[in-house]
């Protein structure tokens, strides 16, 4: 996005940098990037320990983050998710390895962001070409100020309980300004 579609002024590199953010014209119009965009998480839990990946590639590159990319034309949601996290890790798992987990909204860079979950039983994985380093951790090892995406953290740290748990609900998050917030939706036996 070049160009304020208000007003049609240039918008500055400031204004237009970061993670398809809304950005502010000059003259204080809000704009979002086309959208929204589906955004795609593999939650893979071996034991009490979940698959990240330290990102390649910008955006947040160097940090760690849930393997997650965009859905593309074409793909059922189970064959993203296993794309994105061949792609980040290695780990080959068939499309039907994967269950829902959580649906949410992350209005601000006008993402809705689906999460789905498998299990493994081997902590086999390598960096793929999006990733410089993977591995399983446990929730005690990740310094949760330092992922990429801060943001996502209610929704990371249900996943570690709910592998300890073994017990798995389907959520619904709420990643906005004001909240980072996951709704249990429903689960087994209620
Ligand atoms: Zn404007």
């Amino acid at each position: 996005m070049k160009y304020c579609p208000e007003c049609g002024v240039a918008l500055t590199e400031q204004s237009i940098q970061g993670r398809g953010e809304a950005v502010r014209c000059a003259a204080g119009h809000l704009s979002y990037p086309p959208g929204p965009k589906i955004l795609v998480a593999a939650f893979v839990s071996c034991g009490d320990k979940l698959l990240w990946m330290k990102r390649g590639n910008p955006p947040r590159a160097g940090h760690w983050a849930i393997p997650a990319g965009f859905m593309e034309s074409g793909e059922t949601l189970r064959e993203a998710v296993a794309r994105e996290l061949w792609e980040g890790t290695c780990v080959s798992l068939p499309a039907e390895a994967f269950t829902p987990y959580m649906i949410g909204s992350i209005n601000f860079i006008s993402e809705v962001y689906i999460g789905m979950r498998a299990t493994v039983t081997t902590e086999d994985c390598a960096c793929g070409d999006e990733a410089t380093d993977v591995g399983f951790f446990r929730e005690e090892e990740i310094d949760w100020d330092e992922v990429a995406y801060p943001s996502a953290n209610a929704a990371v740290k249900t996943a570690y309980r709910e592998a300890r748990s073994k017990r798995f609900g389907v959520y619904h998050g709420n990643f906005t300004r004001e909240l980072d917030q996951l709704d249990l939706v429903w689960q087994p036996g209620d």
